[in-house]
């Protein structure tokens, strides 16, 4: 499913098959979870996409081939290709434990084809291991919805009662790790989001109410998932003394000015960007220890429009992926000579 040009639809078309370069691996695409940043890309909130561009960061995939100096993956293997593509290694983030901030990093689904297709291409040394026990589609919200929320969540240090803004694929999985470390859980969405406010208490959140309104008691730290500006001042209001609100999102409207009153009092404002790859080594090993489960509504590849305009209209309950049915995937009719894989 390409996209051809922002704030178009995207179109089934046929590619020819990538072939994977030195430290590349081949991929099946088994499943590719939906992400709110593929939104922003398609609606042309991020600058500068590749284009056309197959959109997709959080792949779940076996290993058809291995290119050459392929060390760690051979084929049959299972693994996640998450949205950090490539690094230059260099840099003074790079050499810093900072990849994430690395200044000549390439992202999947944006600058790199991603997992809206049959085949897809990965580095080897960016692919993560996915922890048995999960599904294809299970395992595919782990590897951004999951990746960023674990890392949001360590930004929100040891916050006991934590405040999740958003009730959507990242919260409803860092829910349930918050649960697991003993913290308190409350959710905040829109007024009247009812299945989002009844998958919050049933995932173990204590409260779930409207968002624009402080909780039933302050908050040590708090999440913001929903890509809108106005949550920001309104979680600094719902938030303790000395507590922390981590801005998870990659593309936020303004936020509206707020009286210094709400930042006083050592409160903090900070954003979370992108992922390094022991996020995800951590996080994978973490998820079946929790263990995290995923509700994913499933799409197939050539409704990928559908699925991106119900998370455009927040009617996503967990989180969705994309599904490549086996028989009909890219091996399938790599088998049946005269037909290639269709992208
Ligand atoms: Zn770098
Ligand atoms: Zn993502």
């Amino acid at each position: 499913m390409l996209l051809q040009e922002p704030r178009t639809p995207l179109r089934l078309v046929e590619l020819p098959d990538p072939q994977p370069g030195p430290g590349q691996l081949l991929l099946e695409v088994r499943a590719c979870g939906i992400c709110r940043t593929d939104l922003h890309v398609v609606d042309g909130e991020l600058p500068d996409p590749k284009l056309p561009l197959v959109p997709g960061h959080q792949i779940v995939g076996r290993v058809l081939a291995a290119g050459e100096g392929c060390e760690l993956h051979s084929p049959g293997d299972r693994v996640g290709v998450p949205w950090l593509g490539e690094t230059d290694g260099s840099c003074r983030y790079c050499r810093s434990g900072r990849e994430n901030l690395c200044d000549n990093a390439r992202f999947t689904g944006y600058q790199l084809d991603g997992g809206y297709a049959e085949l897809a291409l990965a580095r080897e040394d960016f692919v993560f291991a996915i922890p048995d026990g999960y599904p294809d589609l299970q395992a595919a919200p782990l590897l951004c919805a999951g990746l960023i929320g674990w890392r949001s969540l360590r930004m929100a240090g040891d916050a006991e009662r934590l405040g999740l803004y958003g009730f959507g694929a990242s919260a409803h999985i860092v829910c349930q790790v918050a649960r697991h470390q003993g913290r308190r859980v409350f959710a905040f969405t829109r007024e009247d989001d009812e299945p989002a406010q009844s998958l919050a208490l049933e995932l173990g959140a204590e409260w779930a109410g409207d968002s624009m309104q402080p909780g039933p008691e302050p908050l040590d730290a708090a999440i913001v998932f929903a890509p809108v500006g106005a949550l920001v001042p309104a979680a600094l209001r719902a938030c303790a003394k000395g507590g922390t609100v981590v801005c998870a999102g990659i593309h936020m409207s303004d936020i509206p000015s707020f009286p210094y009153e709400l930042l006083w009092e050592e409160r903090s404002v900070r954003s979370v960007a992108n992922l390094t790859r022991d996020d995800g080594h951590e996080f994978m090993r973490l998820a079946p220890q929790v263990p995290v489960r995923t509700e994913v509504e499933p799409f197939r590849l050539e409704r990928a429009n559908e699925a991106l305009d119900k998370l455009r209209a927040g009617e996503v309950r967990g989180a969705a992926a994309l599904v490549m049915p086996p028989g009909e995937s890219a091996a399938a009719s790599a088998a049946q000579p005269g037909r290639g894989p269709r992208a």
